[in-house]
């Protein structure tokens, strides 16, 4: 398994102040809002490509902008996405089910075609991960992830059953492609790693699972990813045990310091 960090970019002037320092394996998060954000640098993607492809970073996967994808765009910018991630060699990307509060049934069918579509076109058959998300309204639920069989994002955070995280990790392995890991608690989540995502990558480790850890954190835990990327690791390859730390969250007003700089 490989562990790392979720780090992102919203305009292409902010690649370099965002990667500038990164020396952990990423997943790549695209601009997220997809109006406002994916649409403009969308005819930049080319200029992404080469800055990623002159970089030492490693991708280990790429979060899409969070476009619908039940919608005729995601045609457009799902294929996009699809050449932008094998331009850099990546083989995972990881999707979101939107909400949808009609026509659920229609959508989801949508959905699927879609995905199904771009992946036959662009002969990428699976490289779309669909996330898991607690909620009645998501286009797809995390037990239909399972049924239709589609390759999954597991995020530890979005489901607050820990029994029904444990039957997805021991029934669905096999399709998890990548987990985002990070811990609920005090009416937040994406807190730094606790107890319960430990025992999570521990048993995916017993499974003898190949995929990504992703630590996915509030920005003001940033400052932490590095040294729990690297902790992690060490855990997995060499058997080091882990220290965990409590959540310190002392740049929570302070934006200047939510980057991944030591400190
Ligand atoms: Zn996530």
């Amino acid at each position: 398994m490989n562990i790392g960090g979720r780090v992102g970019f919203d305009r292409i002037e902010d690649l370099e102040k965002n990667f500038r320092n990164i020396d952990f394996p990423i997943e790549l998060a695209l601009p997220w809002r997809y109006t406002e954000l994916w649409l403009p640098m969308q005819g930049c993607l080319d200029r992404v490509a080469s800055y990623f492809k002159k970089s030492p970073i490693r991708i280990l996967s790429i979060h899409a902008t969070q476009g619908n994808i039940s919608d005729d765009a995601f045609l457009v910018w799902g294929r996009q996405t699809v050449e932008f991630a094998r331009e850099l060699g990546v083989q995972d990307i990881t999707i979101h089910p939107g909400n949808c509060r009609s026509r659920r049934e229609a959508s989801q069918q949508q959905a699927l075609r879609n995905i199904r579509r771009i992946e036959r076109e662009t002969d990428a058959c699976g490289i779309f991960s669909v996330e898991t998300f607690g909620g009645k309204n998501r286009v797809l639920r995390p037990g239909e992830i399972v049924s239709c069989g589609l390759p999954m994002t597991l995020d530890t955070a979005h489901l607050h059953d820990r029994n029904e995280i444990k039957e997805i990790v021991d029934g669905y392995h096999h399709n998890i492609k990548t987990v985002h890991l990070s811990a609920v608690g005090n009416g937040e989540h994406h807190l730094p790693v606790d107890a319960f995502c430990l025992s999570v990558v521990d048993r995916l480790r017993d499974l003898n699972w190949e995929g990504n850890i992703i630590l996915e954190y509030l920005p003001w835990f940033h400052y932490r990813v590095r040294t729990d990327v690297r902790a992690l690791s060490d855990w997995v390859e060499r058997g080091i045990p882990v220290e965990l730390i409590p959540p310190d969250d002392r740049y929570r007003n302070d934006p200047d310091r939510w980057g991944y700089d030591t400190v």
